[in-house]
């Protein structure tokens, strides 16, 4: 038994132990559990590195999806284009949001939205694209800004998998209307709980998504009821609570230095793969011409996806199925009454995948653990 671990916390944190051990203990000691000076603080670092104008901290990728998709004004009866190989939250929060998710087909080699089933699914009632970038291979934004352009709809980025990924060499984050991400333990950048993020080039629509995360209300505001205890309540809009937490922040602040480091690793152990893996028979994950991938997951593909999966597992080597089945034969969505063959690419493609280990909680070592128990498996 080997014993290869898919994600490993305790070992990410003593990589980087004494710089988040002193961010806690500076909250802890601050007494400023919210409305404090590390979210803003974030939001800037986190936006500089992006190369963004403007970054909404708030708490969870999912809640970045919805409280973008409430700031652009969607609604009840608008139709929001997506793709359902996804996580749930792709499409949990067009719900949220009161509209419909009307999924499209993938590009078989990308995985991603198929830009001319987008073009085939656009109605009066369409309002907004919600791609996504998935396993951190960019969809195709500049046809898919252009196909929004034409149509005049919003484009809201489910970049959750695709922190540090870039097209044409420029970062994702400033192409969509909005570009979202998550800060789940697994993801590029992981908090110690649960975080995500909005950047836009927009400030007023960065000043309405802060607004919605924190009760309806100003920023300032805010702030200051809670520093000088001056002002009252002054409610604008219909809010939620969905902040990032200012101790999330600052463990986000504490990591954030490390974070090209890791995609770095993180590309290094793909080529590795894509070298060791290579004549298996088996669909290695392909990047597009002009893309640079950032492998939050590194996926392949087989027809005996199952018994891969359990012979790997006998030796020690765990595997995912992120994410299958699809949305659209997920039970959630029984009422929309899709079923298989609605979207053939798709569920070929959730019917074949197979998630293998990859990230800095790995080392190369592991990686080629890993390696030579597929070669083994599929001999
Ligand atoms: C992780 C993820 C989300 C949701 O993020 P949370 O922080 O878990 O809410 C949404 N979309 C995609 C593609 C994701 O990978």
């Amino acid at each position: 038994m080997t014993g290869v671990s898919f994600y490993n916390h305790p070992r990410l944190y003593q990589r980087d132990k004494a710089a988040i051990d002193a961010a806690i203990a500076r909250v802890i000691a601050s007494g400023r559990f919210d409305w404090g000076d590390e979210v803003p603080a974030f939001e800037e670092e986190f936006a500089a590195w992006n190369g963004a104008s403007h970054a909404v901290a708030v708490a969870s990728g999912t809640a970045a999806l919805k409280i973008a998709l409430l700031a652009l004004g969607i609604g009840p009866g608008d139709e929001i284009i997506t793709v359902a190989n996804t996580d749930i939250g792709s499409s949990s929060s067009i719900h949220h949001a009161g509209a419909t998710p009307i999924w499209v087909d993938i590009n078989p080699v990308s995985r991603n939205m198929d830009v001319e089933a987008l073009g085939a699914a656009i109605t009066p009632r369409t309002r907004a694209i919600l791609p996504v970038d998935l396993y951190g291979h960019p969809a195709n934004m500049i046809a898919i800004m252009a196909v929004a352009e034409e149509h005049g709809l919003k484009v809201v980025e489910d970049a959750c998998l695709a922190l540090g990924a870039t097209i044409g060499g420029v970062k994702l984050g400033t192409l969509a209307h909005a570009t979202c991400f998550s800060f789940a333990p697994s993801k590029h950048l992981g908090s110690f709980g649960s975080g995500g993020a909005v950047l836009t080039e927009d400030a007023e629509l960065a000043e309405r998504m802060r607004k919605i995360s924190a009760y309806g209300q100003e920023r300032s505001r805010h702030y200051a009821m809670h520093g000088a205890g001056m002002g009252g309540l002054h409610h604008e809009t219909h809010g939620l609570n969905e902040r990032l937490a200012e101790m999330q922040a600052a463990i986000l602040r504490a990591k954030l230095p490390h974070l090209d480091g890791t995609i770095a690793e993180r590309r290094a152990q793909a080529r590795r793969y894509a070298e060791g893996l290579a004549g298996l028979g088996l669909d290695l994950p392909q990047t597009l011409l002009g893309y640079e991938h950032s492998w939050r997951n590194y996926v392949i593909e087989s027809d005996d996806r199952l018994g891969l999966a359990e012979r790997l597992r006998s030796m020690g080597i765990p595997t995912n199925l992120t994410y299958a089945p699809p949305l659209h034969l997920q039970p959630v969505f029984a009422d929309r009454a899709m079923g298989r063959g609605d979207l053939p690419v798709t569920e070929r493609f959730c019917d074949r995948l197979l998630g293998l280990p990859i990230g800095p909680q790995l080392s190369m070592d592991e990686i080629d653990l890993v390696i030579a128990a597929v070669r083994k498996a599929v001999a």
